[in-house]
């Protein structure tokens, strides 16, 4: 059955004990081990304290679906257990990362607005029940924000170039990524970060797809460029290694679910 969610901001009258709750705890979901199964709000509301605010995200297949923040130390609620966003993403189906990566996000937007960055004033729910909120004192609005990456390969022929960046302590190669700076288009961002990077220039520059990124809010833009001269040289502080890759020679790549495995997928199928 295909699950289908409608955003939205604003949910009147008392909670309903049949809701779906969106409950994290940093950046872990509660769920059933069948990996789907998010819990009831009548099955949690006596764990919920009242400083937990809970906030409302819209609607699944037609239930309300709220989400909380629990306490890191909260330890599981049977039968439900907590699991690590990043390691379900390969395995659970895109629109339920997409919950639960946007209930992160606005956790992230809601505590990080509760004064105004204006006047310092307490910041109230917005009059028209939009996701803002808005200060009792200037009307400044705050809406959640988002902040704009982009990631893509470069091909070379039959090759791909990816980069080992020192964060990634497991081994693994990925796309180039970088954020967009202010004033830039999202093209101009990976003409640059290929070069600062890794010091190669690209041309014929193609947008892939996108996604959203919840660690914390990043919207991740993808692109697929051609190499078009230049040595690789590396940037000493970001990459410890960067390479060209053939299809047969593939290092450790970002798991299925991200759009850096898409990238590099589509790149080596448009090759065969
Ligand atoms: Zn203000």
């Amino acid at each position: 059955m295909t699950q289908h969610f409608i955003s939205a901001a604003h949910f009147d009258g008392k909670i309903p004990r049949d809701a779906l709750l969106v409950a994290l705890s940093s950046t872990a979901l509660l769920l059933k081990a069948d990996l789907r199964t998010l819990p009831e709000y009548g099955e949690l509301m006596w764990q919920i304290e009242a400083k937990q605010e809970l906030l409302f995200l819209g609607y699944w297949d037609g239930r309300p679906v709220f989400t909380v923040e629990m306490p890191q130390a909260t330890d599981p609620l049977e039968p439900y257990d907590w699991i690590e966003l990043r390691q379900l993403l390969p395995q659970i189906d895109h629109a339920f990362f997409s919950i639960a990566a946007r209930a992160l996000q606005i956790h992230d937007w809601s505590r990080n607005h509760r004064f105004c960055g204006r006047c310092g004033g307490v910041m109230g729910a917005h009059p028209q029940n939009e996701r803002a909120r808005v200060c009792t004192q200037c009307g400044f609005s705050a809406y959640p924000r988002i902040n704009p990456c982009v990631i893509g390969v470069v091909k070379r022929g039959h090759e791909i170039l990816l980069a080992r960046a020192h964060r990634f302590k497991n081994g693994m190669f990925s796309a180039l990524a970088g954020f967009v700076e202010v004033g830039e288009s999202a093209e101009e961002t990976f003409i640059r970060e290929v070069r600062e990077e890794v010091g190669v220039e690209i041309n014929n520059l193609r947008y892939f797809s996108s996604q959203a990124w919840p660690f914390p809010s990043n919207l991740m833009l993808g692109f697929v460029a051609d190499y078009a001269g230049g040595e690789l040289v590396l940037q000493d502080d970001e990459i410890a290694e960067a390479g060209f890759f053939h299809a047969d020679n593939l290092p450790l790549i970002p798991p299925h679910g991200s759009i850096a495995r898409a990238l590099i997928e589509f790149c080596l199928t448009e090759n065969r």
